[in-house]
């Protein structure tokens, strides 16, 4: 390590945020710095494997390299700004970044599975009438680094919390935001968490969820991995889809031939993702034209009563009404998956923290 005067010390603004590197990223920077190559995993082993936080506790760092890292890289940006724990033990948090922007980003534990629900987006370009995140629009991108960190953090409870000492199973991209709007830092984000060097969860345990951007659909099928790609239909015809989905104007035939290219591509199947809107999108007409779509695509379908939003006008239907739709789609040969809402009672819909606690911030 050179010596350096404080004044040639980065500032905040030129700091690397060290979730945001990948290892060839972070070997090349060391290397730089006349460091030799193998540091980096030991550095990655610290904070991927043993979670640690400061580079202080590293032990098999010379002391030089760990002030060296610490004058110029942050492990983890985020603060928990707030918390919510459902009775279900859905755990919701928001992480504040320096520019004070939030996210959203839950824990959904199920036996001894562990899912991480995480946002790839502050806020959200789509704007579907039913959601909160989408009320106010999108403010910026994630980062690869803060898309990881959302992982990380929810690791890092999963192991202090479990019962049984539990590990992170399971990703999500259906937070806030849209993935394939964020495309880059997303795909790169998927690889550090899959990564036997970062997070080491399998690409067929993350699902990626998008309301259907077919160029990027197809371009995520070429990349090589092995991701679940989960479609939010939402409403079974043109017209329904563009007044619930006003930002998802590309006709949901061409979606449909983007899903089919994916599934050719990669071998895994894509789901469709159905909100249920209390007399809304349920009527047995849906299901019969959600039967002819599901059909064309021979994949799944997961149901999901929706969770009121104070302030829209949608409301949660009944579960006689849910299971109702369920067994029409079933009737007509639809592998139709009525899917728990986790966390129901601390606003587990996308964004509902978000707009909460802004909302308290806005009255201080
Ligand atoms: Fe965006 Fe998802 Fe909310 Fe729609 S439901 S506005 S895609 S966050």
């Amino acid at each position: 390590m050179t010596e350096e005067s404080a004044a040639d010390r980065p500032t905040i603004a030129q700091r690397r945020h060290l979730l945001d590197m990948d290892r060839a990223a972070l070997e090349d920077w060391l290397m730089e710095a006349g460091q030799e190559r193998y540091r980096a995993a030991q550095v990655l082993q610290w904070v991927y494997e043993r979670g640690a936080i400061t580079f202080d506790v590293m032990s098999n760092l010379p002391k030089d390299l760990r002030t060296w890292l610490a004058e110029r890289a942050d492990i983890l940006r985020s603060r928990i700004a707030g918390e919510s724990v459902s009775r279900d033990g859905t755990r919701k948090l928001l992480l504040a970044w320096p520019d004070d922007q939030t996210v959203e980003t839950v824990w959904i534990p199920d036996g001894t599975r562990h899912t991480a629900c995480l946002s790839s987006q502050v806020g959200c370009p789509v704007g579907c009438r039913f959601c909160a995140s989408g009320a106010a629009g999108v403010q910026r991108d994630l980062t690869a680094g803060e898309i990881v960190e959302q992982a990380w953090r929810v690791r890092a409870l999963v192991s202090a919390m479990a019962e049984g000492g539990g590990r992170l199973s399971n990703i999500v991209l259906m937070g806030m935001g849209e993935p394939l709007a964020n495309y880059d830092a997303v795909v790169k984000a998927v690889r550090i968490l899959n990564a036997p060097w970062g997070l080491g969860v399998g690409a067929r345990k993350i699902t990626l969820s998008t309301v259907g951007l077919p160029k990027q659909i197809r371009r995520l099928a070429d990349e090589g991995l092995q991701l679940n790609l989960a479609l939010s239909l939402h409403a079974p015809n043109e017209r329904l889809r563009r007044e619930l989905i006003p930002w998802g104007k590309v006709p949901i035939e061409e979606l449909l031939e983007a899903c089919a290219y994916y599934f050719q591509r990669t071998g895994r199947e894509v789901t469709l993702e159905y909100v249920l809107l209390a007399d809304v999108n349920m009527q047995p007409e849906h299901a019969d034209q959600l039967a002819r779509i599901v059909r064309r695509l021979r994949c799944n379908v997961n149901l999901l009563r929706y969770n009121a939003v104070p302030g829209l006008p949608f409301a949660r239907p009944t579960a006689e009404a849910a299971f109702a739709f369920q067994s029409r789609l079933r009737e007509l040969g639809v592998n139709a998956h009525l899917r728990k809402s986790r966390g129901a009672d601390i606003e587990a819909a996308c964004g509902q923290l978000r707009r909460r606690t802004s909302q308290v911030a806005d009255t201080q």
